[in-house]
Formats: structure tokens, C-alpha cells, sequence
């Protein structure tokens, strides 16, 4: 299918001298929204992240394409220096698409970018996207809650701006509180995160998903526990960007991958969780 025309209705248009500050998704060009879409359409330039897949940008080929990426072997750009440079190119009657992988505003730094756009008088719009810790585990076949496993998540960014693990997270408040735990960048500390929930009573045999480009034709999940985490993403030498997903609905994938489905493989298990009884029932 290659006609991406909009469906008809009043789509707001993107004016010279605005920004619009817009998730992508975590990667399947798919999973960006119709306002992305709309906004790829009118750009006269487009500002992307490291994460932001090519085909999307594909989508603006009338745009200037300006990487300001953080990885990748590429130079990379100071945040102080993009959100600048973003209010350089409002302010000379640019339409600018500000385009962020997943969620502009889940540890994206949007939210500063965004501070910076209108402490400049430069107007804006927010596009929210899909964001890894959600979209790409639902691509790994782990509902986020679950009714039999969760009753709240808890996302966490396994770095500081300082890149050390956020010391002013509390692990076992977090261990204690949340059954379901999705860590962003966690991939550099994930010994140290999965020492600190261990030591704070959460079991080393508890399941671990870690997705590695997640929503991607890469995409790669490791299952594993929270005991063996870091000697498996070492023995396995898995690159981010990954999420690491622990706590029981993991175990959902064993019902729950579809793209392994769709690929022919059975489910492993039709009731992992051994509820033993229909899976609406109360
Ligand atoms: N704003 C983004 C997150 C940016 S922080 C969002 O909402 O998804 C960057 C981190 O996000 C990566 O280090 C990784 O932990 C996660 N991430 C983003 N895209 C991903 C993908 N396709 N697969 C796995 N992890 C991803």
C-alpha cells in the first residue's frame, strides 16, 4: 500500500516561524500518527534524532534533513546547541518539524527543548508519539499492564545526564512498588539496577525481556532473569537502543508473540500465567 493520503478533514497547518516538536514512534514508520504524517507533508525542515528511521523521513522529501543525533558515529550535538538552533530556524520563517523518536516528552528532553522554543517567543505544537517502552513491547508480545500481573508500571531511565545510574532514584522504593519495571538506556548499568532490585527483594529468577530495536526489522528479544541480566546482554552483546522490560508480564510472551505467530510458530504456552480458567473471567 503506498497512497498515505490523508483522510479528509480540517488538518491544522504548520505556519512559518513554528515548531512542531513530534514523537516518531520507536521505528515501523507504521506507528508514527496522522498529525506526524501531516506534519512530514508541510516541513521546509526537518530536525531528527538518531532513532528516527529513514523511511520516515522519506515522507519529507521536499525538506531539509538535518540529523542532530546523539550516536551512530556521527558528531554529536550539544542539546543547548539543537533547541538554538531550532529557534534560529523559526525565527527565519522556517516551518520546522522537531521530530524525536518515540514520545517527544518520555525522556526525550522535549520538555527543554519546548521550555527553550517559547522562552524565545517561538510558537508550538506537540505531537505525541509511541513510545519504546510501550509500543516496543507490545511489538515483543508484553502487554505493559496486565490485569493478573500489574496494577501499575514504572518507566525509569537507567542514566543520569551525567551518564551514571540515577542516584536519586530510589530502587528500593521502585522494587517494592512496582510489579511491572521499564527501563530506558538501561542497557550500560543494568548490573548495577539489577543488583540494587535484587537487594531489595526482588527474586533473581524473576523474568526479564530486553528488546533491542524494538518495532524494527532488528527488532531482537532476549528473555532472561534478573539474576543472569548483565551476564546475558554481555554474552549475547546486545547494542542499544533496547528496553528492558522485568516483572511477570513477560511471561505473556509465551501466549502473546504474534509476530512469531505470524512468522508460524505456535505459542509456547496458552495460559502462562496458570490461571486456569478463560482469560476475561474475573
Ligand atoms: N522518547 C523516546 C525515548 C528516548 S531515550 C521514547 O519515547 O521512546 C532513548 C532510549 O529509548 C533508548 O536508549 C532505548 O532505551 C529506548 N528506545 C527508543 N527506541 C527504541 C527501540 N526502537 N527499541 C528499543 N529501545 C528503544
Amino acid at each position: 500500500m503506498t497512497d498515505t493520503t490523508l483522510p479528509a478533514t480540517d488538518w491544522p497547518t504548520l505556519q512559518p516561524g513554528w515548531v512542531w516538536l513530534c514523537g516518531a514512534g520507536p521505528g515501523d514508520p507504521g506507528l508514527l500518527t496522522l498529525h506526524a504524517l501531516n506534519a512530514l507533508r508541510q516541513a521546509d525542515v526537518v530536525i531528527y534524532d538518531a532513532l528516527v528511521q529513514e523511511a520516515i523521513l522519506d515522507w519529507a522529501p521536499q525538506a531539509d534533513h538535518i540529523y542532530a543525533g546523539k550516536r551512530g558515529g556521527k558528531p554529536s550535538a550539544k542539546q543547548r546547541d539543537i533547541s538554538l538552533r531550532l529557534v534560529d530556524l523559526a525565527q527565519a520563517g522556517k516551518r520546522v518539524l522537531r521530530l524525536k523518536g518515540g514520545d517527544p516528552f518520555v525522556f526525550g528532553r522535549g520538555g527543554e527543548e519546548a521550555q527553550t522554543l517559547v522562552q524565545h517567543g517561538v510558537p508550538i505544537r506537540i505531537i505525541p508519539g509511541i513510545s519504546a517502552g510501550i509500543g516496543g513491547l507490545a511489538y515483543a508480545g508484553i502487554p505493559v499492564t496486565h490485569r493478573d500481573v500489574n496494577q501499575s508500571v514504572t518507566f525509569v531511565t537507567g542514566h543520569d545526564q551525567s551518564g551514571n545510574t540515577p542516584s536519586s532514584l530510589d530502587w528500593a522504593g521502585i522494587a517494592r512498588g512496582s510489579q511491572v519495571i521499564v527501563i530506558y538506556m538501561g542497557m550500560k548499568h543494568a548490573a548495577q539496577i539489577s543488583a540494587q532490585l535484587i537487594a531489595a527483594g526482588r527474586s533473581v529468577t524473576e523474568p526479564v525481556a530486553v528488546v533491542t530495536t524494538a518495532t524494527t526489522d532488528n527488532q531482537a528479544v532476549m528473555e532472561t532473569t534478573l539474576g543472569a541480566l548483565d551476564a546475558d546482554i554481555k554474552a549475547a552483546n546486545l547494542e542499544p537502543p533496547a528496553i528492558i522490560c522485568i516483572g511477570q508480564a513477560v511471561r505473556m510472551r509465551d501466549v502473546l508473540d504474534w509476530q512469531a505467530q505470524a512468522a508460524g510458530i505456535p505459542p509456547v504456552n496458552l495460559d502462562p500465567l496458570a490461571r486456569g480458567r478463560p482469560a476475561e473471567s474475573a
